[in-house]
């Protein structure tokens, strides 16, 4: 059995569907910010249970739109160094520095405590990333430490389509979410991103920057310097298309965890990121922290040649402030970001995947890790 890192599931019937939307649309001529953006929004809001979305042509543009929005030009924006790097390329481009700070490994997040390490009194935001779809549990206590000091909650949600914690879902806990529609994600237009919030002004200030800040659709009166940040109608409609099956495959993710879960506990040699009860994970990743000193290109290799079994990538093989482009900012050592990163897995999670697949999957796990602490 062969089980690839990823796989992007769209059905002959939304394949079908999709086309003949593109046939329509190429049609009419009607190719940007028309019915099928307006109706991938307010899904995609609907899904989330929020007032308003706006749909745009990535998850990094998302970001960048909610800090412009926020306004942080020149001031600190605080981001875990366990991050895609494009959320430290949005603090960068919105005009600000951002400042890389330490997480909990029980949640791969930050948290209040590893934020006030790294908070300046320039500090007008701080950027939650809800790693592998997991919203952490003490995203409250985050909350109010911001609040307390008059900083900007905003979460980069790329990774949480549809993932909750208690009433909340993904994108309700700052000022605005940041989402993206890339292939490998939960939910993909192709390329694509969306911004979630419940601040009418944030609202109106991300629709303006979108296209190219102006006032209007069709007026020509540029109010702010906005940029490319439109998506296609084309794409609008893959996405909406694709998140149809939010709920589903949501569900598939959870029930292969589930089997994940109750192997990998009675290894007793790994430890997996828990969910709490009252949290709902999406499992954009499924993440396992194998005991220190076993080797991760080995197991990956032998996973792979022994077993047919390619891991998924990890979130994040190595931090960020150890990354070349972000030498200058640097300041300190990250320790806990600096173990987990080297030392995690990700086993492949997909939103068809089968039980028979999961079983192969932990089973071919255990065994190579027997074989990798046989091996000394
Ligand atoms: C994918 C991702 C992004 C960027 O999304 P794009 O749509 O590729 O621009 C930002 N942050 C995180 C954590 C991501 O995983």
């Amino acid at each position: 059995m062969h089980v690839p890192a990823a796989r992007i599931v769209f059905s002959p019937e939304d394949r079908a569907e999709i086309a003949s939307a593109a046939t329509e649309i190429l049609a009419t001529g009607a190719l940007t910010l028309g019915v099928h953006t307006a109706e991938f929004e307010a899904a995609f809001a609907a899904a989330h249970e929020a007032p308003f979305a706006v749909a745009v042509s990535s998850g990094t543009a998302a970001l960048e739109i909610i800090l412009r929005s926020h306004g942080v030009e020149g001031a600190d924006v605080v981001v875990p160094t366990n991050t895609f790097a494009a959320t430290a390329f949005a603090v960068l481009r919105a005009g600000a520095m951002p400042v890389f700070a330490d997480v909990s490994s029980d949640t791969f997040a930050l948290t209040a405590r590893s934020v006030e390490a790294a908070v300046t009194p320039r500090t007008r935001a701080v950027v939650l990333v809800h790693i592998g779809g997991l919203i952490p549990p003490d995203v409250a206590e985050l909350r109010a430490f911001c609040d307390d000091r008059g900083i900007a909650l905003v979460e980069d949600a790329a990774h949480a389509h549809g993932s909750r914690h208690g009433d909340g879902h993904a994108g309700s806990f700052g000022i605005a979410g940041a989402f993206s529609f890339y292939p490998t994600k939960v939910i993909t237009s192709g390329e694509g991103g969306m911004i979630l919030t419940s601040d009418p002004a944030i609202h109106e200030a991300a629709r303006i920057y979108r296209d190219q800040g102006k006032a209007g659709f069709l007026g020509n009166v540029h109010i702010k310097q906005g940029y490319a940040w439109r998506l296609s109608e084309i794409h609008a409609v893959t996405g909406r298309v694709h998140l149809r099956h939010l709920a589903d495959f949501l569900a598939t993710r959870a029930a292969v965890a589930a089997r994940y879960d109750a192997a990998l506990d009675t290894l007793g040699t790994v430890t997996r990121l828990q969910v709490p009860p009252d949290g709902l994970c999406n499992y954009y990743k499924y993440i396992v922290l194998p005991r220190p000193g076993i080797d991760r290109g080995r197991l990956k290799k032998e996973l792979k040649e022994r077993h047919g079994v390619s891991l998924s990538g990890e979130v994040y093989e190595s931090p960020l402030h150890r990354q070349p482009v972000f030498g200058d900012y640097a300041l300190r050592s990250l320790p806990v970001a600096e173990d987990i990163c080297a030392r995690h897995v990700c086993l492949p999670i997909h939103s068809d995947m089968t039980e028979a697949e999961a079983d192969h999957v932990v089973a071919s796990f255990a065994a190579a890790l027997q074989s990798l602490s046989l091996d000394g």
